[in-house]
């Protein structure tokens, strides 16, 4: 069962609050596991974007473990005995009430929603958000960042991994769809995905070096690792990297060429399990 505790928060350029839920616990039925990191399942589940907002007011952008937050009830209990919470609480908490009163209270699905007309490019669109957090406009600590890059990983192999029918060119996507046809070469060489391959790779040779001195849990930092550097072409690290994770006595999914290769045809890595 999915539980959510409804939170509020500030934005830190302009201190308009906003409202956002946070998972108490949830329940992962049916899932999958990609050699990218990517899960997928049947039921909601936390994400990585949902760690950043963007401020509905003056549009900063901003991951939230930096901002001022609090569940509905601490800022209730703030309001009633004050003294036992921090002035900066207080003043939340006080921010809340007025906004609440003048409704002008962001809700969550105002501001951590995307607008409808952008679904046709939903996978790309995925890869400029994500490629977005890097230019600067907000500050990332190196396990920031190896988020980041983690997720434009995925999101690029989602897009490498785009059914054929799904072709911006309806026509071509009509007759690749046909088993055998030739023109399914040519929609495989997605135009939206060539456009991208240069910037697909940079990034896995940043996400390789913060992976090699990150502290994930060592099996999956050389998992992505070695997946990284097979996508790189880079086989003989690849093999080496294979050769620590069978020796730290690693889930043998990750080891299991058959299942490689059915899953390479669905996204650009393989499935797991
Ligand atoms: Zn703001």
């Amino acid at each position: 069962m999915t539980m959510l505790e409804m939170l509020f928060l500030e934005c830190p350029a302009c201190g308009a609050p906003h409202t956002d839920f946070s998972f108490l616990s949830f329940h992962v039925s049916g899932g999958e596991q990609w050699s990218d990191g990517e899960q997928y399942a049947q039921s909601p589940m936390p994400s990585d974007a949902d760690k950043i907002g963007q401020c509905a007011r003056c549009g900063e952008l901003f991951w939230k473990e930096n901002c001022l937050r609090a569940p509905a009830h601490s800022l209730r209990e703030a309001l009633d005995s004050p003294g036992a919470f921090s002035p900066e609480l207080r003043s939340l908490a006080h921010r809340v009430e007025q906004a609440e009163r003048a409704g002008t209270l962001i809700p969550r699905c105002e501001w951590q929603g995307r607008p409808d007309e952008h679904e046709a490019e939903w996978d790309e669109l995925q890869i400029l958000d994500w490629r977005g957090l890097l230019d600067g406009r907000i500050q990332n600590t190196p396990s920031q960042e190896l988020l980041i890059r983690l997720n434009l990983w995925r999101a690029y192999n989602t897009l490498k991994g785009r059914p054929l029918g799904e072709s911006p060119l309806r026509w071509v996507a009509h007759l690749a769809s046909r088993p055998g046809h030739y023109l399914r070469h040519l929609v495989r060489r997605d135009r939206l995905w060539s456009k991208h391959r240069p910037d697909y790779l940079r990034n896995l040779d940043e996400l390789d070096k913060l992976l090699a001195t990150s502290d994930i849990d060592s099996i999956d930092s050389l998992a992505l690792r070695m997946q990284a550097a097979r996508e790189r072409g880079r086989f003989a690290l690849a093999r080496q990297l294979l050769a620590q994770l069978a020796q730290q006595g690693c889930p043998e999914s990750y080891l299991r060429p058959a299942r490689r290769m059915i899953a390479l045809r669905r996204r650009g890595c393989y499935l797991l399990r």
